[in-house]
């Protein structure tokens, strides 16, 4: 069983997920216009090397596409003006 400071490693495959970060969206504190006047356009998309957050059209909150990919690096969650962005532990 994989565990912090086990000396195992967690193969990364999604098959030992127990406790593993990853970004929770909350929908209701998304304004996309706080945080792109202009345009309604997602910062956090952009702020995530892995193009895991994708945002399918402009004024709507973004949606985390592979939970299982999601390292919770917590990138998106630095650039969000509005808190909707949070890095959770499953398990
Ligand atoms: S999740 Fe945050 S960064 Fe993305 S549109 Fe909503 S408020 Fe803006
Ligand atoms: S926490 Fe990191 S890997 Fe996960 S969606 Fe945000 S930027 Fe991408």
């Amino acid at each position: 069983m994989w565990a912090r400071g086990s000396g195992l490693e967690d193969p990364g495959d999604g098959a030992l997920d127990m406790g593993k970060k990853r970004l929770v969206v909350e929908f209701k504190k998304c304004e996309p216009r706080k945080c792109n006047p202009e345009a309604g356009v997602c910062r956090a998309c952009a702020a995530c090397n892995k193009k895991l957050l994708i945002q399918e059209s402009a004024d709507e909150a973004p949606m985390l596409v592979s939970e299982r990919m999601c390292v919770g690096c917590g990138d998106c969650v630095h650039v969000c003006p509005c808190g909707a962005l949070r890095v959770g532990v499953d398990g």
